[in-house]
């Protein structure tokens, strides 16, 4: 089915092989370096917040779910610095708000009450904040930082994301509840999971978001196909995680994938992983200007010299893509526009506190940053404010960074190493398809 795979991708414009082609020449190499650099293999993430759907044994006792802790003195201290420095300046202007943090998750409903319950008019610094904290919360997609005193650095070059044995009831659980109840399905089907042939009659947004998550699943999915415990050294499977021998399993991609086993909606799935792709690359396009200013800080100035040539050079060949993902029309019917920007935003808010829940470490670490990733992409290619600087004629030298539209560090750094999780993916497959020969 992987030869099978060709033609058109949904909703883009174009194909599948210019796709392979792009990824596995140009950007699967730069990508692969980049998330090397200090600057973005630690990142700072709560793997202890409980689940706010259950409370059940569903944890993963297995070796491989556990998350390699990481040696505080290797995290770059210009990080931390920074990391501080962020928070002093987030409590000064929350002193204004007096709402609570708008980055709160939990909070943002509420939230949003208590801003449009306030008439106001922008004259004072007080109310101008106020309104600016509203807006920011509308580009939330709930991709929260995890910041808090329980949050921890992971080095993520020490837990790549593999195969962990998670799986069964428990894994399903978690799929089952965020199609079900998080992605948007065609009304009258009864059917669990959504077949793509019921997906014609939906809009673009509800499409694209579907898609989304379904190339999410299958990424993660050829992860753990391409990086399978294949045996311990004693050829023993699933035994001490030091010993064990990681690589290709074709077995297991046919079983996530091939026709037969799937209901032949497994090839589908995987073109939805390209479709996730076009999405995030063009993401990656639209913050470039923004990109390309930021500091890539980590107090090392070389790396952090190398680190912003290596992302320069980067940007300039993810913008010379010719067939960019086209987000203009959505979410641009009035007041409808409106109200299912806020009701995909709601969703993706409830799919990224699911991942709290997901019983695997490992697993969850990777959830959690890929979700985080997928949510800055969306902020960035919906965000109202981002639009019109964009679109106004700033001078393009003066610091974008100082202007409204602002992107944390952990969201830059989910934001890349999330779309280089999809960049290995496509190129995974490509492996799979030469071992097939
Ligand atoms: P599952 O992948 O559990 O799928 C459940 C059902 O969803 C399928 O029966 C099918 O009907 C439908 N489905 C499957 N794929 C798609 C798709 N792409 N689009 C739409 N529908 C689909 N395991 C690891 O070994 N390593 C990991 O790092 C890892 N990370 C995970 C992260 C998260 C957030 C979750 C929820 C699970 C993770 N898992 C991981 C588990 C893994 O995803 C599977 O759940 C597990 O391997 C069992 O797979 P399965 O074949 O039973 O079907």
């Amino acid at each position: 089915f992987l030869f099978e795979l060709k033609g058109k991708i949904d909703d883009c414009f174009c194909t599948i092989d210019t796709v392979d082609q792009f990824n596995n020449a140009k950007i699967y190499p730069r990508i692969s370096s980049i998330i090397l650099k200090d600057y973005f293999r630690f990142y700072k993430v709560n793997l202890k917040k409980s689940c706010p759907f259950w409370k059940d044994g569903s944890r993963c006792d297995m070796r491989y779910c556990q998350v390699e802790s990481c040696n505080e003195e290797l995290v770059p201290p210009g990080l931390k610095i920074r990391q501080k420095q962020h928070h002093e300046n987030e409590n000064m202007s929350l002193k204004y708000t007096e709402s609570g943090n708008e980055f709160d998750c939990d909070e943002v409903e509420h939230q949003d009450l208590g801003y449009l319950n306030t008439t106001i008019s922008i004259s004072t610094l007080e109310d101008f904040v106020l309104w600016q904290a509203y807006d920011d919360a509308q580009d939330l997609y709930c991709t929260l930082p995890d910041e808090d005193g329980e949050a921890q650095y992971v080095d993520l070059k020490l837990n790549p994301e593999r195969y962990t044995g998670y799986g069964g009831k428990y894994a399903h659980r978690i799929w089952l509840i965020i199609y079900k109840e998080n992605c948007f399905r065609p009304e009258n089907i009864f059917e669990v999971y959504v077949r793509s042939s019921k997906l014609t009659g939906m809009c673009l947004e509800k499409r694209a978001f579907y898609r989304a998550i379904s190339g999410l699943h299958s990424s993660i999915n050829i992860h753990l196909s391409a990086q399978y415990l294949l045996s311990d050294k004693n050829n023993n499977l699933l035994s001490d995680c030091s010993t064990g021998r990681w690589g290709p399993n074709i077995e297991e991609l046919n079983h996530k994938f091939a026709p037969e086993f799937t209901n032949g909606e497994g090839p589908q799935w995987i073109r939805n992983l390209y479709f996730l792709y076009l999405l995030e690359l063009r993401a990656l396009v639209k913050a470039s200007v923004y990109l390309e200013q930021e500091e890539y800080f980590t107090g090392n100035e070389k790396e952090d010299t190398e680190t912003r040539k290596a992302i320069n050079n980067f940007l300039l060949i993810v913008k010379s893509f010719p067939h960019q993902f086209n987000e203009s029309s959505m979410f641009k019917e009035n007041l409808d526009g409106k109200s299912l920007k806020e009701e995909f935003r709601k969703h993706f808010r409830n799919i990224s506190m699911i991942m709290d829940c997901v019983g695997c470490d490992k697993c969850k670490l990777w959830g959690k940053l890929q979700t985080q990733g997928l949510g800055t992409a969306f902020k960035i290619l919906f965000s109202e404010k981002l639009d019109k600087l964009l679109s106004s004629n700033i001078n393009r030298n003066v610091s974008l960074k100082k202007k409204s539209f602002q992107l944390k560090r952990s969201e830059i750094v989910a934001l890349f190493n999330g779309f280089a999780r999809l960049s290995t993916s496509i190129y995974e497959l490509e492996n799979f398809r030469n071992m097939m020969q």
